[in-house]
């Protein structure tokens, strides 16, 4: 059963507030660093059966829980919209749906993902020895996730190190616990045995209890800046890690490009979940002959996006998460300006409501120069630059610190594949945009400063195993060339197996046989 950390008179308590509104939706527990290993302990202890459950229980577990998700559906989404401020249309499209398809496949394909494989060791395997890798799961997973996709962040990586044979902690973000706590509810809903997943709620400091309360893991998502701290608390004990932090993402616009298309795609890429998403269409590059065409569609289309609370149908563009993360956006659209770029439309927060909300803002004339241009935006804000060739293109989108993901746009799609394969970035697309996190089956994961490791995909799922090499000789009446009893007829044997032998060739090894005789017949002797 997934277990909330109960709270005491003493604990401080974490409110949670609707972005948009201000409202208040509900309290929880600031989770102490007593607690924290104290449930580090408990996954321990649920490790030890859980590891020892078939693919076929796991899945079931998991399938189960993909049901419960349908059965409350729409009361998710809404929770998802009311807690982070998104449209409950992106809290269908963007999360429930792709985890949804993420939870199937893993539940189906984890058993042949992680099927032991068998190595081809060469000769040696002429000589009775075998290899084969088989995945083992690592014990207890710390899960520390951020707020801006606060459902399909954490549920992805909870059901892949599931079936995995992981037991999990889960630390959601700060701004999004009720969404966490409701992943533990659901896996309670449906009789995961107990402590197999722990949601715990919490700040930074929850979190970087987590790290040091002795999990076999952290997978962690967020910014660059906690990224760095984890990683340098994880090496005091050692615990690896894997870190998908922010990202600067280009868009790469020819001007052969399908234009309707790549506005539309720009629009959506930049300002979907209010522009907060690792993903997002940060750095606009549109080649010059098509520059101003391309901008006057951009602007025209931006204008009748609809901005409203997330929980009307029509909403296009939500609130922001909050307003530390709306004066960021401010600051950058102050540098924009102050560096003489042109704010076309948007620019400023929306004064018709009280929440965060910011208007989708388009910037004509950004350079890479500007601090805006270099530093993670994280809000409704499309920079646009020009280029001329393509070896520009690709020298503007990789002249940054990020690389998660790029986006290419042409209709001669040997140039867009040539170009992606330039671009420093953990996944490039041409004619898409952002959304392959949504792929379950594809990994994700960053180049630079966005990162390392993988989720998602075969990639993720090796991420919550570790592979072990079982390595099998059903022949020992022989004894081994190279053991002791070191003598000349051992280095004139030990001579044939660098000429001879580690040439690959069976031939050329053959001529080792009296050699190899004579070694075997010593070692016999002694
Ligand atoms: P954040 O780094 O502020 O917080 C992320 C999580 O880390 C939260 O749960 C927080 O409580 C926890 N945390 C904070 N300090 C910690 C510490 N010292 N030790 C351990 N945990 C700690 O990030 P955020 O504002 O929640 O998320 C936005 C960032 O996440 C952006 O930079 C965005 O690009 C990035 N992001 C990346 C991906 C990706 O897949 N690469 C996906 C989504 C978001």
């Amino acid at each position: 059963m997934s277990a909330i950390i109960s709270k005491t008179e003493t604990e401080e308590k974490i409110i949670s507030y609707n972005p948009a509104t201000g409202e208040k939706i509900g309290a929880v527990a600031q989770t102490s660093a007593a607690q924290v290993v104290n449930a580090v302990e408990n996954s321990q202890r649920a490790f030890k059966s859980w590891r020892e459950t078939s693919f076929k229980e796991r899945a079931k577990f998991v399938l189960k829980a993909r049901e419960a998700i349908l059965n409350e559906m729409d009361e998710i989404a809404r929770l998802i919209s009311d807690e982070s401020g998104k449209p409950v249309t992106e809290a269908f499209s963007a999360e429930i749906a792709p985890v949804l398809d993420l939870m199937r496949y893993f539940a189906r394909k984890t058993p042949a993902i992680l099927k032991p494989e068998k190595i081809n060791i060469g000769q040696l395997g002429l000589l009775g020895r075998s290899s084969k890798i088989i995945y083992q799961p690592l014990g207890a997973v710390g899960i520390i996730s951020p707020w801006n996709f606060p459902f399909s962040i954490p549920l992805g990586e909870v059901v892949m190190a599931l079936m995995a044979g992981n037991t999990v902690v889960l630390k959601p973000s700060e701004l999004t616990p009720l969404v966490g706590v409701k992943i533990g509810e659901i896996f309670r809903k449906v009789d995961l045995p107990e402590n197999v997943l722990q949601v715990i709620t919490g700040d930074g400091r929850t979190g970087a209890a987590l790290v040091e309360a002795g999990v076999n893991k952290i997978m962690f998502t967020g910014s660059v800046a906690t990224g760095k701290k984890i990683a340098g608390n994880a090496a005091k004990t050692l615990t690896p890690v894997v870190l998908e932090l922010g990202g600067k993402d280009p868009m790469i616009v020819f001007a052969d490009a399908d234009l309707e298309a790549a506005s539309s795609a720009a629009i959506w890429g930049a300002f979907t979940n209010s522009g907060q998403a690792c993903s997002s269409v940060e750095r606009l590059y549109v080649e010059e002959s098509i520059a101003e065409r391309f901008t006057a569609m951009i602007v025209a289309k931006t204008r009748k996006l609809q901005q409203n609370l997330g929980s009307i149908e029509t909403t296009d563009v939500g609130a922001m998460v909050s307003e530390n993360q709306l004066k960021i956006v401010e600051d950058h659209v102050a540098d924009f300006k102050k560096s003489g770029a042109e704010i076309l439309t948007g620019g400023k927060r929306n004064g018709n409501f009280q929440g965060t909300f910011f208007e989708p803002t388009v910037i004509a004339g950004a350079g890479n120069e500007m601090r805006a241009m270099r530093e993670e935006t994280f809000g409704p804000t499309l920079p646009i630059a020009t280029f001329k060739t393509e070896s520009e293109a690709v020298e503007l989108a990789n002249d940054t610190d990020f690389g998660l993901t790029a986006s290419i746009w042409t209709k001669n799609i040997s140039r867009g594949k040539r170009v992606a394969e330039k671009i420093l970035a953990g996944t490039v697309m041409v004619n898409e945009v952002l959304y392959t996190h949504g792929i379950g089956q594809t990994p994700w994961g960053g180049f630079k400063q966005s990162g390392y490791g993988r989720t998602h995909g075969k990639l993720g799922l090796m991420e919550l195993v570790a592979p072990q090499h079982i390595h099998v000789n059903r022949v020992t009446v022989l004894p081994n060339a190279w053991w002791f009893g070191y003598s000349q007829n051992a280095i004139d044997t030990f001579r044939g197996f660098a000429r001879h032998f580690s040439s690959g060739s069976l031939f050329q090894t053959a001529k080792l046989a009296p050699q190899m005789l004579k070694r075997i017949k010593e070692l016999r002797k002694k």
